[in-house]
């Protein structure tokens, strides 16, 4: 039998995050069997110190050191559950890679993940912000998840409105110190329901000649061609895609920003707000593009901060914060970052 975890004093974490930012963990632990995850937080030598868990570490910025432990999550067995025919229960452990999942469940003709294709990271991560892209968000397929509740020492299942979802959010997001999630049980369609209405899946499907009832595959594809047009690819330059996330503000102030800049996109949110484009407003100010020392804004997405080379952590973030004040002081709107910051305040 091999060993549950493997634990390691002072781990390098530069290869272990999309930026690239070199920082080091007090400790690391890769965990091989979601069960052995108390006897870990109970060792003599973890007592008190901070947890995180890191995934493809593509949604962190690591402003510093991390000065407790750091759990990786490589247990990955994925399989369905039940089939009634019309719908089937998959369970996927956290540590499959997402991707990968999005390919398993559309290899067996099961619709729902297609529009979420290439997002980065594992699936234990996908909940905690909620993953969301072309017009769908994971949420709309997740039954149940599964993790190790910190706080009352046992292993919980979450039903959907458990979680309390909401756009890149949930109860996962909101108290990380809590929650480690361990797998997580989607319902997935027999039947498609395309979801096409989104930044511009539609046309690439008929650019590939694909005018009527897309297949799931179908529609994956696109959504695949469309992000490796529209996003840097973090293995060639250090980013977390998204850093900052469309600010939901109240409406009188998306119709003031709208009477000043009558091309400014406005989104309907929940009752009287309405949703912003945050690349819009970065755009607005002369970010694309821009960049200082090996920090930057990409030049190919508005809201991607890019690692050029050798940026620290603390260096990107002092850049995203110019880049939000310089929004905040035109339009009145702050941004806030998607990912997580470790070591630092926004
Ligand atoms: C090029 C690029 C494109 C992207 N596009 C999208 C997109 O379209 N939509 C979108 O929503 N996101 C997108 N992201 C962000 C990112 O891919 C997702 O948020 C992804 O789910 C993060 O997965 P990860 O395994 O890398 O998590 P990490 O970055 O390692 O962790 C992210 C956060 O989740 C926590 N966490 C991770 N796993 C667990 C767990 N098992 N239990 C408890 N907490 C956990 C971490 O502590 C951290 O706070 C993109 C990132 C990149 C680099």
């Amino acid at each position: 039998m091999p060993e549950a975890y493997t634990l390691v004093e002072r781990a390098a974490l530069a290869p272990l995050n999309t930026f690239g930012v070199a920082a080091t963990a007090r400790w690391l632990a890769e965990m091989r069997d979601a069960e052995a995850i108390p006897a870990v937080l109970a060792l003599p030598v973890i007592s008190g110190a901070p947890v995180m868990v890191l995934g493809e570490g593509s949604n962190v910025l690591f402003a510093a050191d991390f000065p407790g432990l750091i759990l990786r999550l490589a247990f990955d067995a994925v399989r369905v559950l039940d089939d009634d025919g019309t719908t089937a229960l998959v369970r996927a452990e956290a540590g499959a890679g997402w991707n990968a999942l999005v390919d398993w469940t559309l290899a067996r003709n099961l619709a729902g993940l297609e529009n979420l294709a290439l997002i980065p990271g594992l699936v234990g991560a996908a909940p905690i912000q909620n993953v969301g892209a072309y017009g769908a968000e994971v949420a709309e397929s997740i039954e149940t998840v599964e993790a190790w509740d910190r706080q009352a020492a046992r292993f919980e299942r979450l039903d959907a409105r458990q979680c309390e979802f909401a756009y890149r959010d949930s109860v996962f997001k909101r108290e990380p110190q809590r929650w480690i999630v361990t797998a997580v049980e989607f319902r997935l369609a027999r039947e498609a329901r395309p979801r096409l209405d989104s930044a511009g899946v539609r046309e690439e499907l008929a650019a590939q000649g694909v005018t009527a009832d897309p297949t799931p595959q179908q529609v994956a594809s696109a959504v695949r061609r469309l992000r490796r047009r529209k996003l840097p690819d973090p293995t060639v330059i250090g980013n977390a895609g998204s850093f900052f996330k469309n600010p939901v503000v109240d409406a009188a102030l998306a119709t003031r920003i709208r009477a000043a800049h009558p091309q400014a996109p406005v989104y309907p949110a929940d009752e009287g707000c309405s949703k912003l484009s945050a690349a819009w407003l970065i755009e607005g100010c002369g970010w694309r593009g821009h960049r200082d020392g090996d920090a930057g804004i990409s030049a190919q997405h508005a809201l991607v901060l890019v690692n050029y080379g050798n940026a620290s952590g603390a260096e990107l973030l002092a850049f995203a914060r110019r880049v939000a004040d310089s929004v905040e002081q035109r339009f009145g709107v702050r941004l806030e970052p998607e990912p997580r910051i470790v070591g630092a305040r926004w």
